[in-house]
């Protein structure tokens, strides 16, 4: 439970740690002339262990589309489920590396309470309640999808801890935490 605290602590500074990343990776590009294709290393480095968190963590681009969006408040989630469905080659890299990743986004059937503030706070239940949901196990799950940038929202959100993020060793592993 500390340790999903501690994620949730971190989740919520997101943005400003978005904003000093993506000025680091800016200025290493722009007047250190590190080469894209280091930036795309680290980029699909990451995705391995931490899956697609590129694209709301680390990159300059993303933190201006989210200014951005954050201008027309009623269209953000929707722009924001457009923008990390196209993404860029780190993003597409890192994007098939959800499911594959070191951490994964975990659920506790046994805490969870149904409340759906989850799927509220994730653009693409919101978006789609039709096929994705965090805690309903008869539907996709959204942080397996290509398009969850990891930005830990749905973690963030839930009031019992039963959604973490965490480092997940085998399948049967990922299997006794969705239960
Ligand atoms: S981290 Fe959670 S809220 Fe964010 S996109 Fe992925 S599933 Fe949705
Ligand atoms: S927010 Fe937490 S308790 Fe509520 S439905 Fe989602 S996982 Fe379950």
């Amino acid at each position: 439970m500390k340790y999903t605290k501690l994620v949730k602590i971190i989740a919520q500074k997101r943005f400003l740690i978005q904003l000093l990343l993506g000025a680091v990776t800016y200025v290493a590009v722009s007047y250190y002339h590190v080469s894209l294709w280091w930036i795309f290393g680290i980029g699909t480095f990451v995705g391995v262990i931490w899956g697609k968190v590129f694209c709301r963590w680390m990159c300059p681009i993303g933190i201006m589309m989210e200014l951005l969006m954050k201008l027309s408040p009623n269209d953000s989630l929707k722009g924001m489920y457009q923008y990390h469905k196209m993404g860029c080659p780190i993003a597409w890299v890192s994007g098939l590396l959800n499911r594959l990743s070191l951490f994964k986004i975990t659920l506790n059937k046994d805490t969870c309470k149904n409340c759906g503030l989850c799927d509220k706070a994730c653009y693409m239940p919101s978006i789609d309640q039709q096929k994705f949901s965090l805690y309903k196990s008869n539907k996709s799950n959204p942080a397996e999808a290509y398009s969850c940038s990891k930005c830990l929202k749905c973690v963030e959100q839930c009031p019992n801890g039963s959604l973490s993020y965490r480092p997940v060793f085998s399948i049967n592993q990922y299997k006794n935490f969705k239960k």
